[in-house]
């Protein structure tokens, strides 16, 4: 049986960040769930598919390949055959994503994704429904939060990082936007799993949060 570790969380709570330094310490695979909905995004706008073009969307499914691949020790994730990494960074993409991430079969496709890649390793995966739906008998479970302000300060340093412009008011607008729409999703909403550790990292470093995970990880590993 594979060891499973599921983070939660809202936008810019840190979850991506944290899970890339646990997951290299821990020697898990990295899975970003958000990534893999943001290429179902990516790959609509690429074939001129609205999103609000649901039939058109379930029907790109069958020809989009997502695979998580490792190089050079960094967590890539790849549209048929393309790393998209930064480009599903984008605006054109944060502001589809939430639509395209409502519709079942969306869900459904990319859970089935999910599951496999966790039938033959250990793996440490980020979201919003990991730990209530994905993998509700996940090992470890985490709830990250962390205050509106200090998620939206993050995202604009994380967007510098990556070339990527857009002002405060617009990542603010766009994560409370995703908020909502994430909390009141039907099916795979944003929710704190009964048994989730909740941490606010809204004062915390990193480090701190990644080093607190680390230590509930290896107490149940032990
Ligand atoms: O985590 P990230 O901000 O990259 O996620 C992008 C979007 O993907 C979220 O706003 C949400 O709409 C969707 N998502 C989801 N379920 C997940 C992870 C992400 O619906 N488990």
């Amino acid at each position: 049986m594979s060891f499973i570790v599921a983070i939660d969380g809202p936008a810019g709570s840190g979850k991506g960040t944290i899970t890339e330094i646990v997951s290299k310490k821990l020697g898990l695979t990295n899975i970003g769930s958000g990534a893999a909905y943001r290429s179902v995004a990516l790959a609509a706008i690429q074939n001129n598919i609205p999103v609000t073009d649901t039939k058109g969307i379930i029907e790109l499914l069958d020809k989009i390949k997502i695979e998580f691949r490792k190089v050079n020790d960094k967590d890539l994730i790849y549209l048929n055959g393309e790393d998209v990494t930064t480009r599903v960074r984008e605006k054109d993409v944060a502001t589809t994503v939430s639509t395209v991430s409502s519709i079942k079969e969306v869900r459904f496709k990319l859970n089935d994704i999910f599951r496999a890649q966790a039938k033959s390793q250990d793996v440490i995966m980020e979201g919003r429904d990991i730990g209530t739906y994905v993998f509700p008998h996940a090992d470890v479970k985490i709830f990250l939060d962390a205050s509106l302000e200090e998620r939206v300060r993050r995202r604009i340093k994380q967007n510098e990082e990556l070339g990527i412009e857009m002002s405060y008011e617009e990542i603010e607008k766009n994560m409370k936007q995703r908020d909502l729409d994430d909390k009141t999703r039907e099916i795979g909403a944003l929710k704190k799993a009964e048994d989730a550790i909740y941490i606010d990292s809204s004062n915390l470093g990193i480090e701190e949060v990644a080093d607190k995970i680390i230590d509930i990880i290896k107490k149940k590993r032990a």
